[in-house]
């Protein structure tokens, strides 16, 4: 038996997801975020399961060449545009699209001669505080890529940064601000993260960027009713051994559980250095033959105890689930104080992707 930490991604899953992206907006299109190695799920296997989508995002010519190697010739934007002058050349060959934030973007475009056009997305910053140009240089930076003659078609972006909160007005005054910045300016715009997508009817604009929506997570804060999503990651593992504590016996590094009585305890074949969460406190939920058993002591780098009282009969060999169905990665994120984002960012190359692509 070989050790197990598998991460099995459903393809069906993710269609689905970006299905209800799809309708939600239409006739907008949409601009699939495969940033971050398909947030953890592998970026090629990903793109393969969403080539429906009009385009793809990434966030560098690392993620993005790979993506044309393969042979999708979907528009492929790099939501931080080149970081250097020397990536221009690259972007043309390639037909990526850049987006331009910053005074030397502009520059360099100015001063470049490239075998191609390549298509910009000029970033406005409506209240994000991170990239883009502020409303009132918009117009300005516009004109100037509008007339290099190695700027493409140009098409306009900002970012929400509330939009996860529906009743958080920050979204209202985002919207229009980027209208009064782009007032009389002619080009297609983006705005809508999966938040904006799912929530903010008025951000859809010509096209919308969703990601965590297409891995199955709500992206709202508020509880409030959402379009049902379907998780497409589960992270699983094998227990390696089962061992009967006693009453009063302490489990993993520091002691930090304490057997309550004479118990069962498991050993999962995942840990941090799979990027199953050290912060994961005890009793975090974990499924073994369809019921919830939860994590017991520190989680170690290759593994991980299990309180398996909920479960006696689990042998080794056992399938682990630490996140799919039940638990969700909302749920485990949120016991350990973060976002099911970082979660699956943090799923490291040694747990193999496992692509079902049928069904
Ligand atoms: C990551 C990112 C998105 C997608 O955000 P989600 O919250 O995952 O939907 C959209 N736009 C930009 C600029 C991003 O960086």
């Amino acid at each position: 038996m070989s050790r197990v930490a598998r991460a099995v991604i459903d393809h069906a899953a993710l269609r689905h997801n970006l299905a209800v992206a799809r309708e939600a907006v239409a006739p907008a299109r949409v601009i699939a975020v495969l940033k971050a190695n398909g947030y953890g799920h592998g970026l090629l296997g990903v793109a393969d399961a969403l080539r429906e989508a009009e385009a793809f995002a990434v966030s560098c010519l690392e993620e993005a060449l790979p993506l044309r190697e393969a042979g999708f010739q979907q528009r492929l934007v790099l939501l931080e545009g080149p970081f250097t002058a020397a990536e221009l050349p690259v972007f043309a060959r390639r037909q990526l699209d850049a987006v331009v934030h910053t005074d030397w973007q502009v520059a360099a475009f100015e001063g470049a001669r490239l075998p191609a056009p390549v298509d910009v997305w000029l970033k406005v910053d409506t209240g994000m505080g991170r990239l883009g140009f502020p409303p009132e240089r918009a117009a300005g930076m516009a004109a100037r890529l509008a007339a290099a003659p190695a700027v493409g078609t140009l098409r306009f972006m900002t970012h929400l940064a509330c939009a996860d909160d529906r009743e958080d007005d920050t979204t209202h005054r985002q919207l229009e601000l980027f209208d009064e910045a782009l007032r009389g300016l002619e080009g297609e715009r983006s705005i809508a993260n999966s938040a904006g997508t799912l929530g903010w009817h008025g951000s859809h604009a010509q096209w919308v960027r969703p990601g965590i929506m297409l891995y199955g997570c709500q992206p709202f804060v508020d509880g409030l009713p959402a379009p049902a999503l379907r998780p497409t990651m589960r992270l699983e593992a094998r227990l390696i051994a089962v061992n009967h504590h006693r009453r009063g016996d302490r489990i993993g590094y520091g002691g930090t559980f304490v057997c309550p009585e004479d118990m069962p305890v498991g050993v999962a074949s995942i840990g941090y250095g799979d990027g199953y969460p050290r912060h994961a406190p005890n009793g975090t939920p974990v499924q073994i033959r369809g019921r919830r058993a939860g994590v017991a002591g520190r989680v170690s780098m290759d593994m991980t105890c299990i309180d398996l009282r909920a479960v006696p009969e689990a042998e080794v060999g056992d399938t682990v689930v630490l996140w799919g169905e039940d638990p969700g990665v909302e749920e485990v994120a949120e016991l350990c104080g973060t976002i099911g984002y970082e979660l699956y960012c943090q799923v490291t190359p040694r747990v193999q992707r496992w692509h079902q692509r049928g069904g």
